[in-house]
């Protein structure tokens, strides 16, 4: 399909502020793709991306690179291109204006086709090496030459590698299920993408084998599957009334979470709770793998967790995110040295993916060979809640987060990217006050006064709804934040800054500027209330109202290992609600 079309489309998209529109818009455009390859390229562009995100190979060419792209193909000076960028902050916008009014006219121009766009961008992101540089910006030039000024505008945005079009991978295949059946099908959707996270793949099996192809996708190491997720409980007690006392334990480690592939071909692959590929940076756990455990080919998961070699003892999460920061990975594999602390079992050459928890720990059991660097999680099957309590007690005092809960009845299936009851966690905080911490969406920002003038310092912050697809406001926070946190807040926010609201957020507040859902915080709170203005549960405890946090302030904690859709959702914060009123009630 040619690529002017297309740029129609996503003009559309970008315009709309409503969820339902922009899904009927993305499936008229999936209507009109020719073959499956075509649906998967699309896939990918529309996400900004050439390559799923777990290949690691991303586009990100700087904007000084596209600047001068935009420059060559324009007949205009890069300084005066990168001048508009500082006003107009968005190199889509930057790259339409220039080519709508260049100064040099080509005689014949080139056709864009959508595979001439994907093509040339694979060639630009598997570009490497020296005169490097060049060739990318030729590639880029070379496009956009032959671009009308709105097939620039998002030719230079996925070159940024962010098409700011508010559309995310389960709105995706919202649209492919329209396409293909109904929104019904979605479910079946979701469950293929959950073992297989690649959207191009989906598109193309969908496109090209129909639902057979679909329901046969399964776990390939090598290719990472969303994580399993926990629901949560305030109590011992809650925990073992809900899975009936069918159940096991496990402490809750506080480090980085692992997914780890092994391969037949020797090679280990690292993927983070976010499925990015980050082998590279921990060649200590590598080597870990390779020694202890006894597996030709398999997929576990366990938790990271930095410690002190020379007491055993466990070090604080924020010392791990210290090791991130580091380039030299050897010398930081020293420095901040990791201990595993496995606990499932996913994959040993067959999927255990529909194995109950206690075969899939057995497994796990058998298979690993422990020292003090790589151990099965502290685990027990409680026979008494008493003796769930104890353990809670012990992992508390242990300074431990508190437990894992997981059900063992026949049903204890490993639920590849969906949070639900088979696996609980107890914090210790819930017990004794009504603070929790939530994750939250920046979706929105405000600029600051006095000192702060000129920043944006606080931020409306919203939950997850993953029912409708879309982001809910639940507080502004500008508490907790140091100056150091404005600084950078203000760095991380920049990419996503937009004029108008995100078609997936729903609010009722007008903040100075609305910011594409993309980075989440910890939030603490001293309550959750009734409120009248925030869209978080609104309408559903009681009519024209939704539910805030009061006092909300910054843990100081970016969970940027979670994406927008990980964050807490609207039904959590109505449960923290519903229990918070109970405990009020009965104290
Ligand atoms: P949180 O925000 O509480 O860290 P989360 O939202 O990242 O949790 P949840 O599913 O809510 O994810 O909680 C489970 C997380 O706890 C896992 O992602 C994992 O990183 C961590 N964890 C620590 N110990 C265990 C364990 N024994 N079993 C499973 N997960 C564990």
């Amino acid at each position: 399909m040619n690529f002017k079309e297309i740029a129609k489309y996503l003009d559309r998209i970008e315009i709309t502020t409503g969820r339902i529109e922009m899904i009927n818009i993305l499936t008229e455009l999936y209507k009109r793709m020719e073959d499956a390859d075509d649906a998967a390229m699309l896939s990918y562009i529309i996400l900004g991306e050439i390559h799923p995100p777990y290949k690691g190979f991303e586009i990100g060419m700087s904007e000084k690179l596209i600047t001068k792209a935009i420059a060559f193909a324009s007949g205009y000076d890069s300084n005066e291109v990168e001048k508009r960028l500082n006003i107009l902050g968005d190199i889509g916008k930057v790259a339409e204006e220039f080519i709508s009014k260049k100064r040099q006219k080509t005689l014949f121009t080139e056709e864009l086709t959508l595979r001439k766009i994907y093509n040339t961008f694979s060639k630009i992101t598997l570009t490497t090496g020296e005169g490097s540089i060049d060739m990318k910006i030729k590639h880029l030039t070379g496009l956009l030459v032959n671009a009308s000024p709105l097939e620039a505008r998002y030719i230079a945005r996925l070159a940024d590698g962010n098409m700011r079009l508010g559309v995310a991978d389960m709105t995706i295949l919202e649209a492919l299920a329209n396409v293909k059946g109904g929104r019904e099908y979605k479910p079946i959707l979701e469950t293929a993408y959950n073992k297989h996270p690649d959207i191009g793949e989906i598109a193309k099996v969908l496109y090209s084998k129909g639902w057979d192809g679909i329901k046969n996708i399964d776990i390939t190491p090598g290719i990472p599957l969303r994580p399993m997720l926990a629901e949560r409980v305030r109590s011992p007690e809650e925990a073992w009334e809900k899975l009936k006392g069918k159940l096991a334990a496990e402490f809750k480690y506080d480090g980085e979470r692992m997914q780890i592939h092994i391969l037949r071909d020797n090679r280990v692959m690292i993927f983070s709770r976010r499925l990015e590929n980050i082998t590279h940076q921990f060649p200590d756990v590598i080597e870990i793998v390779k020694k202890h455990i006894k597996l030709e080919e398999g997929v576990i998961e366990g938790e990271a967790i930095a410690f002190d070699p020379d007491t055993g003892e466990f070090k604080p999460f924020q010392e791990l995110m210290r090791r991130k920061r580091k380039h030299d990975v050897h010398e930081t594999a020293k420095l901040i040295p990791v201990t595993l602390r496995l606990f499932d079992l996913i994959y040993d050459g067959e999927s255990y993916l529909e194995k109950p928890f206690p075969i899939r720990r057995k497994k796990l059991e058998e298979v690993v060979s422990e020292n003090e660097l790589i151990k099965v999680s502290e685990l027990i099957y409680p026979e008494t809640l008493e003796e769930l309590k104890k353990f809670f007690f012990m992992s508390v005092e242990q300074g431990f987060e508190g437990l894992m809960i997981k059900s063992t009845g026949p049903d204890s299936i490993y639920q590849a990217g969906a949070r639900g009851w088979l696996w609980i966690k107890l914090k210790r905080d819930y017990r004794v006050e009504l603070t929790d911490t939530l994750d939250l969406v920046v979706v929105g920002a405000l600029y600051g006064r006095g000192r702060k003038a000129g920043s944006l310092s606080s931020y409306l912050m919203a939950v997850y709804d993953p029912k409708d697809d879309t982001y809910k406001t639940v507080c502004k926070v500008g508490t907790g934040f140091k100056d150091e946190d404005i600084v950078e807040m203000n760095r991380l926010l920049k990419p996503f800054i937009r004029d108008r609201k995100p078609a997936r957020v729903v609010s009722h507040l007008e903040p100075d500027v609305w910011i594409e859902p993309a980075i989440v915080l910890e939030i603490t709170a001293s309550e959750i209330t009734l409120s009248p203005i925030h869209t978080c549960a609104y309408d559903l405890i009681e009519k024209n109202v939704g539910l805030a946090l009061r006092f909300p302030r910054f843990t100081g904690r970016y969970r940027l290992d979670k994406s927008p859709e990980d964050a807490t959702t609207e039904k959590e914060v109505m449960d923290m609600y519903h229990k918070q009123k109970k405990v009020i009630m009965e104290s």
